[in-house]
């Protein structure tokens, strides 16, 4: 079962960010401790409907926000149990490991059904709960057009849930809270950018978050058969479609994002963009 409690995702967070595991009543202060600090705010929480969604939309921006000291939590809506590949342990461990690489404080799993995911009044619950808990200052979620109806229903979902988030009459036994910014991350339909991230001193990392899902991307396991995930194509088209985002700002890669509302601007000239 990949859904992971308060407790375990803390102490893959320590992982992540100490290398720890020496004796276990240190172990155990520590956790106790952090529970404590997991109500403060973390700068951002990424959504995604399966596990390695947030990873190829968004792992290499997330992995440069760790760089600048910015604390990250993934969330995962579903476990991938309708994967043509791999088991819901497997996805778990990779997923994990993935998040360890990006530099992720926390991972979450919500435990909503995949292929199924719904604009239900359970699935928004979860995602409130989530936002009020983290208190993010900035929300990612995947965009809202995509030819994978759960990552619509994803985006739809997290949208409405960080929404109901802010109304104190919405009662989950967190005070209400509501983050500033949303930002939509591209999965496999394109929008016209509203910025590009440069990762291109991130991208390795990116890929080597996304190769811990050897389960889904590998062929290295042949009694599990080939889908679109394990073709070369794909492949391909993860690296073109950041090589060409990249090059739209002079770069090697980048990433795309969509702003939910209007960028305010102080000082166009400290803009960074070419027009020719
Ligand atoms: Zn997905």
């Amino acid at each position: 079962m990949f859904s992971l409690s308060r407790t375990s995702s803390i102490a893959m967070g320590l992982s992540s960010w100490r290398g720890w595991f020496c004796c276990p009543n240190l172990t155990a202060a520590i956790i106790v401790w952090l529970l404590g600090r997991m109500m403060t705010d973390v700068d951002v929480v990424a959504f995604g409907a399966h596990p390695d969604d947030i990873e190829l939309g968004c792992g290499g921006t997330l992995a440069k926000l760790v760089e600048a000291g910015r604390s990250i939590v993934f969330v995962d809506l579903t476990r991938g149990e309708l994967g043509t590949r791999g088991t819901t342990d497997v996805r778990e461990q990779e997923a994990r490991e993935a998040a360890r690489i990006l530099g992720a404080v926390a991972r979450e799993n919500l435990a909503l059904p995949d292929g199924s995911l719904a604009l239900t009044v359970e699935a928004k619950y979860k995602v409130v709960e989530v936002i009020r808990r983290f208190r993010p200052r900035l929300v990612l979620l995947p965009y809202f057009r995509d030819r994978h109806p759960d990552h619509v229903h994803a985006s739809e979902i997290v949208y409405e849930g960080t929404f109901l988030a802010g109304l104190p009459r919405y009662v989950t036994g967190e005070a209400s809270y509501r983050p500033e910014k949303i930002l939509y991350y591209m999965g496999w339909e394109e929008f016209s950018p509203s910025f590009i991230v440069d990762i291109s001193e991130q991208f390795e990392r990116k890929m080597e978050a996304i190769r811990a899902y050897a389960s889904q991307f590998s062929l290295v396991n042949p009694s599990y058969p080939e889908t679109r995930l394990t073709s070369p194509a794909t492949g391909r088209l993860i690296r073109s479609r950041m090589a060409h985002y990249g090059a739209l700002i002079g770069k090697k890669y980048g990433e795309a994002f969509l702003v939910r509302g209007v960028l305010e601007v102080e000082d166009p000239l400290k803009l960074k963009f070419s027009s020719f």
